[in-house]
């Protein structure tokens, strides 16, 4: 899509310092992060949410691209936690399939959005 920001990191007309990238997803740092570690994971192809139609290549390339993610960003022994917001009621504000990757500190318990914490 023309108008979406992370179709434009995606392709590299936004430059982004790639966390991870294969032929698959692309993963960068969030511009707002919510701890010291927050790094998005997205398709290179535009899908608009978990709930849109995701070939099953694309949500496997997501999650194995999530410990990779994790072991560049010095996570990955220390923990971290893995949300896709869906719709309205999830805050989703971005309409590009996404996975966030945040850690760096104790995140706490629940089921909370990432830009409500703290
Ligand atoms: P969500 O609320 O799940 O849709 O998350 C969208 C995330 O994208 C938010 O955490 C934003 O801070 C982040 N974001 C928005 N624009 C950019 C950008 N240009 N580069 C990196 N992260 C972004
Ligand atoms: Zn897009």
């Amino acid at each position: 899509m023309s108008d979406c920001v992370f179709c434009m990191i995606a392709s590299g007309e936004i430059p982004s310092a790639h966390v991870y990238a294969d032929d698959d997803v692309v993963a960068f740092d969030d511009i707002a992060p919510q701890a010291p570690v927050h790094t998005l994971i997205v398709p290179r192809v535009h899908y608009s949410s978990i709930a849109d139609e995701v070939p099953d290549g694309i949500l496997l390339a997501l999650l194995r691209a999530v410990p990779a993610v994790a072991e560049a960003k010095g996570v990955a022994s220390s923990g971290y936690r893995v949300i896709m917001n869906t719709g309205d009621d999830a805050g989703q504000t971005v309409h590009h399939l996404h996975v966030h990757v945040i850690g760096g500190r104790p995140l706490g318990e629940g089921m909370v959005r990432p830009a409500e914490r703290e």
